[in-house]
């Protein structure tokens, strides 16, 4: 299972409301908690990503081992849950919600819970409708799990508008003067001062957590001290090779390369001759789509003789075309029949902040309001 847990908000594919899961008692089996639901979490983290090697990143609130001993099915199941807290593949706090929430804004990286976040709505208004964000773990068939989208719709009781939520944010410390979230501090690496303390230390640690950002400088977590910039975290992209269905193969663009991907696409380019099987080959052209990576924006387009489909997430397949368009995380491309292209739902700042955008919700007033910004 270790394989499976990170800290490094760079490598995980969901975030993952531990708590929440582990005393689900809908989730594979009786008792008031259990760690095995985890190992099915993971199972179906793997079948929903496609990938075998599927990263997830834990949030837990310490109550969760302190406070229960008697509550675990399986005692040896505290045990292990503290070797994971102590190797830093578990990130414990007195509260992992406000957490949990900070990381899914910052990084776009979705969050495995049941709880709707009802009274954290005033400090993150982007839960409000939101359907892109969370994803619940339901009992399926054979006493297996799966993933499901969340709608989190809206509580009534809460009524915001935009001042307000501008105040909430500003207090976070987490708007600069042009009104913009600090999507910079994803885009650095960042060093405690402290000098045995290496959570944050991309070559040292293993986990490298996101700073928490207070009074707008990121700081320690453990000694309160403000955080040192290490230099720019390298941003690439991750594109997975799936052949009906299966996973074959796994490539890394950075920011500001060209990069062509078909049959025998030339130097530099990504070469799927081998990776697919010969009864495959004939729909795929030798240099079948073109990946331009610029300023934190993936752009493809279409040079095929035959043409390629774009969807994102379980959307219909739509003819991609020599012009192109974005290609997001989340997107798939289908090259020819049983030959797709996806991206892995990390996200570049840029992408971040275009969504933090997206996700605003309206202002009530937006309709007569004149907007001055
Ligand atoms: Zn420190």
């Amino acid at each position: 299972m270790e394989k499976h847990l990170t800290t490094d908000f760079t490598e995980a594919c969901f975030l993952v409301d531990l708590s929440n899961v582990v005393r689900n008692q809908h989730l594979g089996e009786p008792g008031a908690r259990s760690l095995r639901r985890l190992s099915l979490l993971v199972d179906a983290a793997k079948a929903l990503a496609r990938d075998p090697d599927v990263k997830l990143y834990l949030v837990a609130d310490a109550s969760l081992r302190r406070g229960g001993r008697r509550e675990f099915t399986d005692p040896a199941d505290i045990r292990l849950l503290g070797r994971w807290v102590d190797r830093g593949l578990v990130e414990e706090l007195p509260d992992a919600d406000p957490r949990l929430l900070e990381l899914c804004a910052y990084t776009g990286i979705p969050v495995i819970s049941g709880d709707r976040f009802r009274g954290h709505r005033d400090e993150h208004p982007w839960i409000q409708g939101n359907t892109d964000d969370f994803l619940e773990a339901v009992p399926a068939s054979g006493r297996t799990v799966r993933l499901v989208p969340v709608d989190m719709g809206v509580a009534r009781a809460v009524d915001m508008s935009r001042k307000h939520e501008e105040d909430v944010l500003k207090k976070m410390g987490l708007l600069d003067g042009r009104r913009t979230p600090r999507f910079d501090i994803v885009g650095r690496n960042w060093r405690c001062e402290e000098r045995r303390c290496t959570l944050y230390d991309t070559r040292k640690g293993s986990a490298a957590l996101l700073p928490r950002v207070v009074g707008g400088v990121p700081r320690c977590q453990n000694h309160g001290t403000a955080l040192v910039d290490d230099g720019p975290r390298r941003a690439t992209v991750q594109l997975k090779l799936l052949v009906e269905g299966e996973l074959k193969g796994r490539f890394t663009l950075e920011d500001g390369t060209l990069v062509r991907v078909g049959r025998a696409p030339g130097e530099g380019g990504i070469t799927l001759h081998g990776l697919v099987p010969d009864h495959l080959t004939g729909g795929l052209s030798r240099s079948h789509v073109e990946l331009r990576v610029t300023g934190g924006i993936v752009h493809v387009s279409d040079h095929s003789t035959y043409g390629t489909q774009w969807r994102s997430g379980p959307g219909p397949w739509q003819p991609l075309g020599p012009a192109g368009r974005q290609y997001r995380g989340g997107d798939e491309l289908q090259l020819t029949e049983g030959v797709v292209l996806s991206r892995s739902g990390r996200r570049f700042p840029t992408e971040l902040a275009q969504d933090w955008q997206r996700r605003q919700p309206p202002p009530p007033e937006a309709t007569a309001e004149t907007r001055l910004y």
